[in-house]
This record gives C-alpha cells, structure tokens and sequence, in this order.
C-alpha cells in the first residue's frame, strides 16, 4: 500500500504492508516531501508503486532520520531517479552502504525486506531545501543515529521515529527510555504546531502532543522505579503498568515488547 496526500506544503507518504487479509496493515510507515527534499524514503516493500507514482515530483535531496529499513528502503530508487543528495547521521552512513548490517530479524525482512545498497554523506547542523532552512536536532533514544528536522517558521518537526504517538506502547529490543525522554524534551522546547511522525503520520497540536507523551512517560518510569523498591520483578512490574504483551510482540518474536519499555526504564542491574 502506497498512499499520497498533500498537507500543506508536505507531501505525505503513507505506507503499509497487509498481512493476512487485504484489511489489516501491521504497521505503517510514512516518508514526506517538503520543496525538493525527501525526509525519509520508506520501505522497500513497496518499490513497485512508488515508481509510477513519481512523475511530476522534484526530488534533490533525502534526508533519513535513522537507518533503519522503513526508513531508508528507497534512497536506491530516489538516487537513480532523481540523482538526489542523501544526507544522515554520521553513525547511520555504514548501514545505508551495507543494509545487511541493520542485522534484521525474520520478520523485518518479511514486512519490510532489506534495502539496496545507497551512499550519503554526514548531515550538517542544517538542511537547505530549494525554499527553507530545516534545522537538524540530534534525538537519540530509538536508535543512537537518529536526527529530527525542524522547519521554524511553520513550526513543523520531521520526528523519524522518536515521537510514534501520546503512549509508549512498545519498544524494541535496543531502544533506550531515558535518551528517548531527554530527547522528547529537547524537542518541546521548540514551538511546534504540526509533527510529521515515521509512525503515526500528520499529527496536529504536536507540541501539546509531545508534552502529554513526557509527562506519561515521567509517570510510568516513576511508578516503575516505585514498584522496584517494592521489590516486585521487571515482569510483574510490566503486567501491572502496561498489561499484557500484544500482538507486536507475538509477530516480531519479542523483538517488540512492552518488556523492553520496563527492563530499559530499570537499567541492567
Ligand atoms: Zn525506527
């Protein structure tokens, strides 16, 4: 599934792989367009639609937030097509080259397959787009390479994959909780009106979206440390917070869980 709506002066790229059904979607991805640059360029999976589909656009430069393969799956095709620059986050430069290095689980290669191989180079503190300056703000948390991009006078954040809605719902094995707030922060100090999420899509009123993720995110760290002191397990901690695994974690083989948002709150201790 590739879809393509305008929000104004943002192309968004909605895709999606449907798994069991022509109903169901696991999980979306989305890219956007802002003037001439990219700011991710989605999966792989859906190569084949995006190619008809590019007619009438104007693509010089791709900006991936994070190297991972919803992110980075069609940087090959825009390069070939368009010629376009790509910029990244000095640590996600090896993973573009060698996508096989991303280390995939069965069923990321699945939903989303392994990327063609693309080049980049290390993206400076801004990013020029054919009208505006985006600033690159480092936010580390989901991945150590990951970047957000920041258009000031609209007041629009290009967030990859820090944001993904109000509730911490998951996080996968290596994501870490405490750099993801500290980032969440450093991104509500900006005057933000409209987030464009790798997950989630156009989400409006984005800064009071972020300020409920924070302080939902206080709010559970705090009670988990609580119930810690208390002497209860990570499980039951995680049982008692966040309630049983789902179906990500039943898909993903654990690679998703609601596991890893408790045992990355607690530390290894
Ligand atoms: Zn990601």
């Amino acid at each position: 599934m590739l879809k393509i709506e305008q929000h104004g002066p943002v192309t968004v790229f909605r895709m999606g792989r449907h798994v069991a059904s022509r109903r169901w979607v696991l999980y979306e991805a989305h890219a956007f367009l802002i003037d001439d640059t990219m700011i991710d360029t989605g999966t792989i999976a859906v190569r084949n639609e995006w190619a008809p589909k590019l007619d009438g656009f104007r693509c010089s430069t791709i900006v991936n937030t994070h190297h991972h393969e919803d992110h980075i799956g069609n940087n090959r095709l825009f390069q070939d097509r368009f010629g376009a620059e790509i910029y990244a986050h000095p640590g996600a430069l090896a993973f573009l080259e060698e996508p096989r290095r991303i280390g995939m689980q069965l069923y990321r290669r699945v939903v989303w397959n392994t990327p063609d191989p693309s080049r980049g180079t290390p993206v400076g503190d801004t990013v020029s787009t054919s009208r505006r300056s985006l600033q690159v703000i480092p936010a580390p948390g989901h991945s150590p390479d990951h970047i957000c991009l920041y258009e000031p006078a609209a007041g629009l954040l290009f967030a990859g994959d820090i944001f993904c809605g109000k509730r911490v719902a998951y996080f996968r094995a290596d994501e870490d909780f405490n750099l993801t707030l500290q980032s969440l922060k450093r991104l509500a100090a900006l005057d933000i009106r409209t987030i464009y999420c790798g997950l989630k899509g156009v989400v409006e009123d984005g800064g009071k979206a972020l300020k409920e993720k924070i302080r939902g995110m206080e709010e559970l760290r705090d009670k988990a440390l609580e119930l810690r002191q208390k002497g209860l397990s990570p499980r039951e901690i995680r049982r008692r917070l966040l309630g049983f695994e789902n179906k990500m974690y039943t898909i993903s083989g654990g690679h998703f869980s609601k596991q890893n948002v408790i045992d990355s709150i607690l530390g290894k201790d």
